[in-house]
């Protein structure tokens, strides 16, 4: 795409444009859940809107709602995987960690693509974290990448160099209207989630989060991940909401607002779990855990990627 097309495209979705220093963020944990060497962003800022995103408010990122294309990122990502190739450093490159890579944009401007053919091009595997179906327009560049990456030594048994993780917080279609407005609803979600496992890839669920008093039952979780269970699916996990801010456009805000809308009799159980801070109390964490433990046992599906 040439750069008027470039800055045409960002103009008309209300994105500004920055130039990076850094594309890939390396990880601080050694192999989180999601498993990822580094962190790839392409956008800063997310068109899906969820009201629970804790990337407002939270010391991670300003907020969803300023939108940013990282205009040098092509180049910057070329830079830095022809060193770390040059010095032997392999990793996975986890997209989506603070926005969604195939937000509405993508659809026009194809630079998670790009991103995905540099990726490609040095032979890195993926980790992708998505709420859309818009994925499947790049299952050519995956089948490349499984076939060409080389994985980091200390997981050569996981045998996939592309990881495609749906994201998920309810399968009820009205409530997920209501916490995620602008993602694509969820039975596209598992559509593309049929065709992925159709093509064989490594495909799994991040159930993050789950919601308070709305979805995270046992009786919820053991409803959503028998549904899960039978379109085969490698993998689930899942955690508890967070709440951050007290700003309009903080998570903690935007939470309550929404909840009070609609569900009000949770407000105060919410609250309760909550206590002032911005993650639900241990014993509450815990027994989430051990729910989607127990259930995952239940239905024969791993509890985590590998
Ligand atoms: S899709 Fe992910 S990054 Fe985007 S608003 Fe929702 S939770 Fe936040």
């Amino acid at each position: 795409m040439n750069n008027f097309n470039f800055h045409e495209l960002a103009k008309k979705h209300g994105f500004k444009e920055k130039n990076v220093k850094t594309i890939l963020n390396k990880s601080k944990k050694n192999r989180g859940v999601f498993l990822g060497d580094y962190s790839l962003n392409p956008y800063l800022g997310c068109s899906f809107d969820c009201k629970y995103c804790y990337i407002n408010g939270s010391k991670y990122a300003g907020s969803t709602k300023s939108f940013y294309i990282k205009f040098n990122a092509l180049n910057i990502l070329k830079n830095q995987l022809k060193r770390k190739s040059k010095i032997g450093e392999r990793g996975i490159i986890l997209f989506g960690s603070a926005t969604d890579p195939y937000i509405d944009i993508e659809k026009e401007l194809f630079l998670t693509r790009d991103l995905l053919k540099i990726a490609n091009r040095f032979r890195f595997p993926i980790h992708l974290v998505t709420k859309s179906d818009l994925v499947l327009r790049d299952i050519d560049l995956f089948k490349k990448i499984n076939k060409n990456g080389l994985l980091p030594k200390d997981i050569e048994k996981l045998d996939s160099k592309v990881i495609i993780t749906f994201s998920f917080s309810t399968l009820d279609e009205k409530v997920a209207k209501i916490f995620e407005p602008n993602a694509p609803n969820i039975n596209r979600r598992l559509k593309a989630i049929k065709k992925l496992k159709d093509e064989e890839f490594l495909v799994g669920v991040s159930l993050m989060p789950l919601l308070p008093f709305i979805s995270d039952s046992y009786e919820s979780i053991d409803k959503i991940i028998s549904i899960f269970s039978d379109i085969e699916v490698d993998y689930v996990f899942g955690g508890s909401l967070t709440l951050f801010g007290e700003r309009d456009n903080d998570s903690k805000t935007k939470y309550y607002k929404i909840l009070n809308e609609n569900f009000p009799k949770f407000v105060e159980p919410t609250k309760n779990i909550f206590k002032e801070k911005e993650y639900p109390n241990i014993s509450y964490q815990n027994n989430i855990y051990k729910n989607l433990e127990n259930v995952c046992r239940k239905y024969n599906i791993k509890n985590s990627i590998i």
